[in-house]
């Protein structure tokens, strides 16, 4: 039997290298380079794979994301029904997305902008000094990525806020939930984090009405989908001074085109949905636990909920 991997070219060789470094026994299959459809049994893919596609492998037993996002996976047509989906949780993937949070939420914090501003033209000026415990920074997302950033900002002294699907209670941060948690949360976040799954209930949730409960000149920082920003309403708060700044890691769609007004604009900071990227030699060894487990007809570990999407 078979595992086929399937992600973009340059990172094929280091995902096979990585389970084979685990289980040296693994017979490796990198799409769309198959074989016999029947001794696939394991499907470990990327954004890109077709769902359709793995209806082709009649003894498929489990598929696995590449991320810990799985919206991707999700989307119509879904996976072939009955077989159960895998997402990553890795202590690499989760310490990135917490430095690529920290990294901007410390960048308004201490008004780089304006600084780099100020250097350019050589004006030698010291702004008010920020004030850490009266900046709170709201988490719409306390998993596995929001608990480790949240701790982070805490253990530098922010007042941390979070909202997530069912209630939570997390020591040092004040948890919300529901929709009226949701504007609760915002009005007093001078920062929002966005680290959500992308879901049908999540899709477009930082709109005009989201940002117009921030406080005014606040920041957003979005690390989980593009999907999640409605852009016209984040240009327009961008715009009116209702936000000072965005970091966006992620956009819809990506890659963004060269002409979003996104690129050029200078209230905006952005990476290429590069806040946390899997590294597949801390992933495998989950991957390879997951493909035994199913093997041995045991529980599967990070499974997806598919009634809640996530
Ligand atoms: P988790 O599943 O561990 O956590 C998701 C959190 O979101 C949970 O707290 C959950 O609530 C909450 N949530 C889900 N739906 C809702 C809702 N409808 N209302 C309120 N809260 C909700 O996910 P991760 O932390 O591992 O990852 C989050 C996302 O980050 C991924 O789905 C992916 O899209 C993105 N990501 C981005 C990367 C990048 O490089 N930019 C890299 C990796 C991930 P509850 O606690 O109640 O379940």
């Amino acid at each position: 039997m078979a595992v086929l991997l399937s992600t973009k070219p340059a990172a094929m060789a280091l995902w096979r290298d990585a389970l084979l470094a685990v289980d040296p026994a693994l017979e490796i299959r990198m799409f769309p380079e198959a074989g016999d459809p029947a001794e696939i049994e394991a499907a470990v893919v990327w954004t890109a794979h077709d769902m359709a596609e793995l209806r082709r492998y009649p003894n498929l037993k489990l598929i696995v994301s590449m991320g810990a996002g799985v919206d991707h996976l999700l989307r119509p047509p879904g996976p072939p029904p009955g077989i159960p989906v895998a997402r990553l949780v890795d202590r690499m993937l989760t310490s990135q997305m917490g430095e690529w949070v920290l990294l901007n939420v410390l960048r308004f914090h201490r008004q780089d902008a304006e600084y780099r501003a100020q250097q350019r033209d050589r004006i030698w000026l010291e702004l008010p000094a920020p004030v850490t415990g009266e900046t709170p920074v709201g988490f719409l997302g306390l998993g596995e990525l929001g608990l480790h950033a949240a701790g982070l900002l805490r253990s530098l002294g922010f007042p941390v806020l979070g909202w997530s699907r069912r209630p939570k209670q997390v020591e040092g941060v004040e948890t919300f939930h529901g929709a009226e948690g949701l504007m609760a949360m915002a009005a007093r976040s001078r920062m929002l984090v966005c680290l959500l799954p992308l879901t049908p209930e999540t899709r477009g949730i930082v709109d005009a009405r989201l940002l117009g409960a921030l406080p005014r000149g606040a920041w957003l920082i979005n690390g989980a989908r593009g999907g999640h920003v409605v852009d016209a309403d984040l240009l327009a708060a961008l715009e009116s001074g209702q936000l000072a700044g965005a970091a966006l890691d992620v956009f819809q769609p990506e890659p963004l085109p060269p002409e979003h007004p996104y690129w050029a604009h200078p209230a905006v900071v952005m990476t290429p949905h590069a806040a946390s990227i899997t590294i597949p030699a801390s992933a495998a060894p989950q991957v390879v636990a997951n493909l035994h487990r199913a093997r041995a007809g045991q529980p599967l570990l990070n499974l997806v909920d598919f009634s809640a999407g996530y």
